[in-house]
């Protein structure tokens, strides 16, 4: 970190990485950021940070930076930089023209997980409202859609159940699918605190994740094969029930009782023992019976969950099955307990709350209902379009059959976070405008007509919402290098194309979201910065928001116990291909590293290794550091191995920070059966010796 002297005033604000949403106050000198400094105060760190938050944010004054809008007629073309006025005249020509000649439904677009709760607020209503289609979707389709499914179907409401602070209720904590060391660091060491304190671990990862060797921690870890998590839920749940194990009391006084016996004559079957799945899973039946008699008798059990559960082909049924498992044992509605998703971006949650499914409007609430809708008409004065539109999966569908030609992009890299690349490049290259609004010039940005330069975290005003539903401020701390917050431009590109949307500040699209959204009712930007923030569903019954939720009920009514059939990926090992692939992150770096890499942080993370299991490469006469080329059914990319038995025999392990990785170059095109996130956890892979790249 280069410092520029000493400080001379300081804005608190928000990090824009991880869905923890750490507080600091960025100590400024005029326009210059002179260091991030963990704010005290900040309710979801109290004074923590990580690496990221602290020295990552340098990307704001990267050489690499476009600051000027950029057009071309043909993706051919070489870029020509142009002034904002004809870069919206542009592209609200080229979109306009699209839906003459090919219909309304023929354009639409994607919000960011990474953006404000306000700018993403204000990309559906353009889309809603000013394109006249519900074509809105948002990178969240790629990581926790199934939370949105799974919890909604269960409890009523797509979001976790907890705040941070319950953790110190915790007696026994479940991890599944999630490395928050890595992930969710601040976190994580309060998760540690708890543990060194007394509470009970157990890991349920295909790979010994830094949880499972954490100092002083004994954890239960349970190492299944990738692609088997219900059966491995399912075999918990059937220890549970056969062992006489449920919390008969909760499940008669807050569940559907006719649904808990339907759930549990199923996970009852002698095919759903532990003995039985395992052969697929993988799991010691014994480690997951005391797995499951410590989780329902070790007093408050606490679930959390990451991509390990979602991005697979029945993410859904993974997530339904663990809010199964936690109403059974009665670990709900209290301190201590719950279902916890970890998200992974800053703004998962809010970007979901704020209307960026197709089938939702603002507060999960469906676009089929007609009173909401007339709500939403009322206030936008619009007649809107009652037809859920197309997920993303489907609007690269839809272009290559030629009946969806126009896309704006706002603040995320699809060409590399999308499953199957080739697909996504098809997709693209069919289109007739796509418009990349983001701070670089991405991967996405190969296949645009128009780029629109956006803002970094630090150049603007709006909120984030974090994983325990926390609402807190992001300030502006210095101007927009490129003249304009990204809430400003998608209001210029919205009147481009004849709608108006009259905003002066983003305290006033929060304010509407209140107006329009039940569990945002009592959120304001006065509220905010009287509180610090506050967590939805804050409104009339819970002026300071809600920390903990289903305490006397849940959201839908009675809990909803589902049967959850496993069903194996399609995705299969065989003599081509005999290993599984799975992915993860470190610590220092971010996604695909489009920020961290232009930051500090680049020293720590030079490249992305493939870990392989020592059996596994004496098989194929790999030695430690070695180039290999690991091959998919898809596509093929090449890595240095590292040997280790953190990952099973059978079980291969990368990161994927760094570009030429191509991760997604190898991923399959399965996706989980209800709301498409693709299946980037389980990969059938071969390894083979390499010259290198
Ligand atoms: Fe906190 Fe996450 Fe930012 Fe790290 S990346 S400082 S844990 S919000």
């Amino acid at each position: 970190v280069i410092e520029i002297g000493q400080p001379e005033h300081s804005v608190v604000t928000t990090c824009a990485y991880c869905g923890v949403g750490c507080a600091f106050k960025a100590e400024m000198r005029g326009e210059e950021v002179v260091r991030m400094v963990p704010y005290k105060d900040g309710k979801a760190n109290r004074g923590h940070s990580c690496v990221k938050g602290r020295f990552a944010w340098g990307y704001t004054n990267h050489k690499e930076r476009i600051l000027k809008p950029m057009i071309r007629e043909r993706i051919q073309d070489p870029w020509r930089e142009v002034s904002w006025d004809e870069a919206f005249s542009f592209a609200a020509a080229k979109m306009r023209g699209i839906q003459k000649k090919y219909g309304r439904d023929a354009i639409g677009g994607i919000t960011s997980s990474r953006c404000t709760n306000e700018e993403t607020y204000l990309v559906q209503k353009l889309i809603r409202a000013g394109f006249g289609n519900n074509n809105v979707d948002t990178c969240a389709r790629v990581c926790h859609s199934p939370t949105g499914y799974g919890l909604a179907t269960t409890f009523g409401t797509s979001a976790g159940t907890q705040d941070f602070d319950s953790v110190e209720d915790t007696d026994v904590v479940v991890i599944i699918g999630a490395n928050p060391a890595s992930a969710h660091p601040v976190f994580a060491s309060r998760l540690k605190k708890r543990l060194r304190q007394g509470a009970k671990l157990i890991v349920i990862d295909p790979r010994r994740t830094e949880m499972v060797d954490s100092p002083h921690v004994k954890a239960l870890h349970l190492p299944l094969m990738p692609g088997t998590n219900v059966a491995v839920m399912t075999a918990l749940a059937h220890v549970i029930v056969t062992e006489g194990l449920v919390n008969e009391a909760f499940v008669r006084e807050r569940c559907d009782w006719s649904e808990f016996e339907e759930w549990a004559a199923f996970v009852a079957r002698p095919n759903n023992s532990p003995e039985a799945t395992a052969i697929h899973t993988g799991v010691d039946p014994k480690a997951l019976r005391e797995a499951a008699r410590l989780y329902a008798t070790g007093g408050n059990g606490a679930i959390y969950y990451g991509l390990g559960v979602t991005e697979h082909s029945q993410g859904s049924t993974t997530v339904i099955a663990i809010a199964n498992l936690a109403m059974a044992t009665g670990n709900i509605g209290r301190p201590g307990v719950g279902v916890n998703p970890l998200r992974g971006q800053n703004n998962v949650q809010g970007s979901c709350d704020m209307g960026s499914f197709p089938h939702e409007l603002p507060g999960y609430r469906h676009i089929a209902g007609d009173a909401v809708r007339e709500q939403f008409e009322a206030m936008w004065d619009v007649k809107l379009n009652p037809e859920p539109g197309l997920r993303i999966p489907n609007m690269f569908d839809a272009a290559i059959e030629g009946t969806f030609m126009g896309l704006y992009v706002q603040g995320e890299d699809i060409l590399q976070s999308d499953p199957n690349t080739t697909h996504v490049v098809a997709a693209l290259s069919a289109m007739e405008c796509v418009i990349v609004h983001d701070l670089f010039l991405n991967e996405t940005a190969n296949y645009a007509h128009v780029f629109l330069p956006g803002s970094s975290f630090l150049e603007k005003d709006g909120t984030f919402t974090n994983a325990e539903r926390r609402i807190q401020r992001v300030r502006k701390v210095m101007s927009p290098k490129n003249g304009m917050a990204d809430w400003e431009v998608t209001i210029a590109l919205a009147k481009a194309m004849g709608f108006e949307m009259n905003y002066s500040h983003p305290s006033e699209i929060m304010d509407e979201i209140a107006a329009l959204t039940p569990t945002f009712a009592g959120v304001s930007y006065a509220k905010l910065d009287e509180l610090g923030s506050v967590q939805w569903p804050c409104n009339d019954k819970a002026p300071e928001g809600t920390p903990v939720m289903h305490i006397d009920g849940f959201v839908r009514g009675k809990g909803k116990f589902v049967v959850t059939e496993y069903v194996a990926t399609d995705e299969r090992t065989g003599p081509r291909f005999p290993l599984l692939l799975t992915t993860g992150r470190i610590l220092s770096q971010y996604n695909v590293g489009a920020q961290t890499r232009r930051t500090e942080n680049v020293v720590w993370h030079a490249e992305d290794r493939l870990e392989i299991h020592p059996h596994d490469a004496e098989q194929r006469g790999v030695r430690d550091g070695d180039w290999v080329r690991l091959t998919s059914r898809a596509g093929e990319t090449t890595l240095r191995a590292e040997i280790t038995d953190r990952v099973s025999p059978g079980v291969v392990y990368t990161t994927f920070h760094h570009p030429d990785t191509q991760a997604n170059v190898i991923t399959t095109d399965y996706s989980d059966w209800a709301t498409n996130c693709p299946e980037y956890k389980v990969t059938a892979v071969q390894i083979s010796p390499s010259n290198g790249p």
